[in-house]
């Protein structure tokens, strides 16, 4: 009794999942595991390297590159026995992070699903869920009407699959130097892109009212990129959740998308960056050859006058400075990383969440062509990258009922590094 039962309700879920992705055309990942790996030495990161073969198709959530760092990848569950052979017949300690990867999709989908509403208003939006590209469109141009005395939307390019580069303009007055701030450049990381919407909210509600806020807009723009990879935030709705790069086709190769954030020229194709189209870090052909890089980069040397610079990834509780390709320690070093103590200082104070800061290089790893290291190099003093909730819990699945603790203690960070921006002009 109890067999046929729980084998007819295997057999329903096997059903539901088949039809799941026939209506869908979805990947999913029922089955699929993340693993903690810990390396102990160099060899055993060497060996985890040999594990970033086709066949497996292994998703590295951090890539293995040092043995101070945990390695985080999600194993299909086809891979799952012969992934774990591997582990243990090399004495590699390994713990499971998230045991059924599609569970957290499914509950990611299902509270997107209860507050699936159409707001008539940006007071109406729902901030505690995840959207979809046309759900953040919509509410971006809700702002902009609601606001047109301080909000504009610029479009600075298109994507490969021409959607338009939308940037949020926050501006009081004309002329002036400009902070600029991105999220969603990797499309998987919602917590990015979810904490984009509360910022352009934040902004607008706190103008006149917070007194730092108002000086920092009356002296300078804001400009806010919400969904930097729109070709990739797409996909991960339709198609790929756990997408992070581009989504143009390499020539001569099955694998789609270069890693917009290896894509920079400052740096570009070095040893911290894959050269192979199917890596998640891969360069891409030439420098600048994303669109949405190409068109990131004719603004700032159009706006020539861009004073800092604030790019927004998950995950890992980190904030860092330039260099990432370089060991060279930048100019400006022990200023920019007593700001990176003052604002991740400012971040703790709210829920306690703890942050590592300093220079990329050390802070996490060598990374070659990152956004920062090009954005400093053009002048732009106070150039930092985020890396947001968690340490690695869920990772990039990060349940909506954390973004407005996540975007309201970044905003505290990024807070400090405008204000200290303001009060030292350059
Ligand atoms: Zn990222």
């Amino acid at each position: 009794m109890r067999n046929s039962t729980s084998s007819s309700k295997m057999k329903g879920l096997l059903v539901l999942s088949a039809l799941f992705v026939a209506v869908f055309g979805k990947v999913t990942f029922e089955g699929d595991q993340v693993l903690r790996i810990t390396a102990k030495d160099g060899e055993q990161i060497s060996l985890l390297k040999e594990l970033n073969e086709p066949m497996l198709g292994l998703d590295f959530w951090m890539e293995p590159v040092h043995e101070s760092l945990p390695v985080d990848v999600r194993v299909p569950f086809h891979s799952l026995q012969a992934v774990r052979a591997f582990l243990a017949y090399n004495q590699i300690q390994y713990n499971v992070m998230i045991e059924n990867v599609q569970d957290l999709v499914d509950e990611e989908q299902l509270q997107m699903l209860k507050y699936r509403t159409f707001p008539r208003s940006t007071d109406d939006f729902v901030y505690t869920t995840y959207h979809d590209l046309n759900s953040i469109y919509s509410f971006t141009d809700m702002l902009v009407a609601e606001n047109s005395n301080l909000v504009s939307k610029i479009v600075i390019g298109q994507s490969y699959e021409s959607r338009p580069l939308n940037v949020l303009k926050f501006s009081t007055g004309a002329n002036r130097p400009g902070i600029w701030i991105d999220t969603g450049i990797h499309s998987r990381e919602w917590i990015t892109q979810a904490s984009g919407i509360w910022f352009a909210k934040k902004i607008v509600t706190d103008y006149g009212r917070d007194p730092v806020l108002t000086d920092i807009l009356n002296n300078y723009d804001i400009f806010l990129e919400i969904v930097t990879n729109p070709d990739g935030y797409a996909y991960t709705h339709s198609n790929d959740r756990m997408w992070r790069k581009t989504r143009k086709p390499n020539p001569g190769s099955s694998c789609v998308g270069v890693d917009p954030n290896r894509n920079w020229e400052t740096g570009f194709g070095g040893p911290g960056s894959s050269n192979d189209p199917c890596s998640q870090t891969y360069h891409g052909p030439s420098a600048h050859s994303e669109p949405e890089i190409k068109a990131i980069v004719d603004f700032v040397k159009s706006h020539s006058n861009l004073k800092a610079f604030v790019s927004i990834h998950s995950y890992s509780q980190m904030l860092m400075y330039p260099y990432g390709f370089t060991v060279n320690p930048a100019k400006d070093q022990a200023e920019l990383h007593e700001l990176a103590r003052t604002a991740i200082t400012e971040l703790k104070s709210l829920y306690n969440t703890a942050y590592t800061f300093g220079n990329m290089i050390t802070t996490i790893y060598q990374a070659d062509g990152v956004t920062a290291d090009w954005t400093y190099e053009q002048g732009i003093k106070y150039s930092y990258t985020f890396e947001l909730r968690d340490t690695g819990h869920y990772g990039f699945l990060l349940p909506a009922d954390q973004i407005l603790p996540t975007a309201e203690e970044t905003w505290l960070a990024l807070m400090a590094i405008m204000e200290h921006t303001k009060n030292n002009p350059y």
